[in-house]
């Protein structure tokens, strides 16, 4: 796969930014884009793909909101397909609660989690630290994205235009990306094929975004 430039998009004011530039915009852009509401401490988080760090969430959440509120948010942004189960670690899978509070977990900069989602075919995510701002309760009473890359653009591998699917079980054979015309002739069949997402579990179990 050719290495490609993401971007990521602000989704308070819409600028597009560099992975590398988006945390300190945010910083600056949670707090000027309140209007009313009463303000309150936000920890920013950079949540990643273990595996595929192309894909990133940049999550804004009130210091006094809950792992499980966290696990709410990756779920429907970008986990979800039959309701497996997930957890949060440190370390060699050293579980931390739900319950515990994003203010205690992230208290200190550079803290570094991960979150596992599936134990069969699991996607793991990690989570660091990125310091705190402050936010208006009117936009962030739980957890939300405040920035995400753009969608990659994924060539199809037989002839290179955008696929719009994929192959999980020829992943490895250099032939899993299709585009829309390639779809049909897959030796595996069609109703193998899974949408191409904007998520690292994107061709995982019955993923479909
Ligand atoms: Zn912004
Ligand atoms: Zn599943
Ligand atoms: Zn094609
Ligand atoms: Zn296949």
């Amino acid at each position: 796969m050719a290495k490609q430039t993401v971007l990521g998009v602000c989704g308070l004011c819409g600028v597009r930014k560099t992975k590398g530039a988006m945390l300190n915009h945010l910083k600056r852009c949670l707090p000027s884009s309140a209007k009313g509401g009463s303000m309150l401490p936000l920890a920013l988080l950079r949540v990643e793909g273990a595996y595929a760090p192309d894909f990133w969430l940049d999550v804004a959440a009130p210091s006094n909101s809950h792992l499980a509120d966290l696990d709410d948010l990756l779920r429907k942004v970008w986990l979800e397909c039959c309701g497996h189960m997930s957890e949060f670690y440190v370390g060699r899978y050293n579980a931390i609660g739900m319950e515990a509070k994003i203010s205690h977990v992230f208290g200190s900069a550079s803290t570094r989690i991960g979150y596992i989602y599936d134990w069969g075919s699991s996607t793991e995510l990690t989570i660091r630290s990125a310091g705190f701002t402050e936010g208006t309760t009117k936009t962030t009473k739980r957890p939300i994205v405040a920035a995400r890359n753009e969608p990659p653009l994924l060539p199809c591998d037989i002839c290179s235009l955008p696929a719009s699917s994929l192959c999980s079980d020829c992943q490895d054979t250099g032939e899993s990306f299709f585009c829309p015309s390639h779809e049909s002739g897959h030796s595996c069949g069609e109703e193998r094929l899974l949408p191409v997402v904007n998520s690292p579990r994107m061709g995982v179990c019955g993923y479909t975004g």
